[in-house]
């Protein structure tokens, strides 16, 4: 634990590895770190009510449930979560199933991301990890040295958090990746014309498992949390608003471009929360910047259409999280000299999987006939040969770390 030195000039505090960020990437690297003996504080800007209020990712790949059974928080994911072993994918009046058990030996379950980091709450809890909550003008010192710091404002009073690293997992709008000097970041981005507008009801889903379809109106996804909470959206234009849709037009237009047999048995009812998403592919290059560690959306982005933001934060958690014990372990830099490039080729595989997924199944405002045409052609090509689905199942169950 951080030893903390109070005083009326302020808080001075000191750990191994300062974690900027309480969202799943920053709890799971505390609670793995916690696991070696190495100790670290989680710096959030905002409540633990307030992270546990964003309804967001809700698919998790093996190599995650693995990363949490080693942090000794995967008990109620494995009583709670369910096992999925494919998926639907429909375009038009067709329709089949990728079977993922079948194709790669494996499977996603699903759980929802805001139950995982209410799991790694208790845990750092559990264990007295020290986490400050609603800290604020969060900065960054020192980094090309081996003593840097964080400095911030907790109820008013001015800290100090001296480490040996700063883990920055504070997500797109947070600090770290903005610290790192102009001169040594290259950002790439692809901002994508619409929108997804998602609801939340408690209502039973629609299938056993998630349904993803495209159609002349658009994408739509039938997803879940468990067997009375349903999560789906419909693909809208980016300057759509939530406010412009009462939930019976939002039901009405699901029910328009999903399978005719699934829109029958759609049991619908009253939205409980109700948001539209942007999407967007995001990379900083490099992770690592000194003492300075990117760690999850901090560094990149991808649209949800693969599943696959929270996972490849996993992804980096991992890395991160196997070069610091190394570290400590040994005084071995290998690991953490390695992790931006480890990180950064599992991100690149997940963003191009990202990308063409979401490419094959949106309608583009500014797409041709042809272009339609080869959206169709890839739908029939995956329906129908056996590699094309391997390869897509094994991208969607996710990469080797
Ligand atoms: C609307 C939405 C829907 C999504 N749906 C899916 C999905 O269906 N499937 C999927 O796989 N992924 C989805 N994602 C992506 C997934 O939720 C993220 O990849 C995941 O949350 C990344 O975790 P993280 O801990 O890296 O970042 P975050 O969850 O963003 O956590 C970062 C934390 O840092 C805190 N913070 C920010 N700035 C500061 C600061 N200056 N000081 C201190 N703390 C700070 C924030 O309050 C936050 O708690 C979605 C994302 C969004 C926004």
């Amino acid at each position: 634990m951080g030893q903390i030195r109070s005083s009326y000039l302020g808080i001075c505090m000191r750990t191994n590895v300062a974690i900027i960020g309480g969202g799943p990437s920053g709890l799971l690297l505390s609670q793995l770190l916690h696991k070696s003996g190495i100790d670290s504080v989680v710096l959030e800007r905002k409540t633990r009510d307030y992270v546990l209020g964003r309804i967001r990712a809700g698919v998790l790949e093996q190599g995650l449930v693995s990363l949490l059974e080693e942090a000794g928080c995967a008990d109620r994911l494995h009583a709670e979560g369910f096992l999925h072993d494919g998926t639907l994918i429909s375009y038009g009046d067709t329709s089949f199933r990728l079977d993922f058990a079948e194709n790669t030996g494996t499977s996603v379950v699903v759980y929802g991301q805001t139950e995982l980091t209410r799991d790694l709450y208790d845990a750092r809890e559990k264990a007295d990890g020290k986490i400050l909550y609603n800290v604020e003008d969060v900065a960054i010192h020192d980094l090309e040295n081996d003593a840097p710091c964080v400095s911030f404002v907790h109820d008013g009073v001015q800290g100090k958090l001296d480490c040996d690293f700063i883990a920055g997992c504070d997500g797109f709008h947070g600090v770290s990746r903005k610290t790192m000097p102009e001169s040594v970041r290259k950002e790439y981005e692809k901002v994508y014309p619409f929108g997804w507008l998602g609801i939340l009801s408690e209502t039973p889903p629609v299938n056993d498992e998630l349904i993803y379809a495209t159609s002349d109106r658009g994408f739509a996804l039938c997803s879940m949390r468990n067997e009375t909470l349903s999560r789906y959206y419909i693909q809208c234009e980016m300057s759509d608003d939530p406010g412009n849709w009462s939930d019976e037009a939002f039901w009405d237009e699901l029910k328009r471009r999903i399978p005719e047999t699934f829109a029958e048995q759609l049991v619908t009812g009253p939205s409980i929360e109700k948001s539209i998403a942007p999407l967007r592919s995001f990379v900083t290059e490099p992770m690592r910047w000194g003492r300075l560690f990117l760690c999850g959306d901090a560094a990149h982005i991808v649209p949800p259409t693969g599943a696959k933001g929270l996972n490849t934060a996993a992804s980096d958690v991992h890395y991160l999280y196997r070069g610091l014990t190394e570290y400590y372990a040994t005084g071995s830099e290998k690991g953490i000299d390695d992790y931006s490039e480890k990180a950064l080729s599992r991100v690149w595989k997940a963003e191009r999987f990202s990308w063409w997924f979401s490419s094959l199944m949106h309608r583009f405002p500014d797409q041709s006939e042809f272009d339609h045409k080869m959206q169709i052609a890839e739908l029939e090509f995956l329906n129908s040969n056996r590699a094309a689905q391997k390869s897509m199942a094994e991208n969607y169950v996710g990469l080797p770390y």
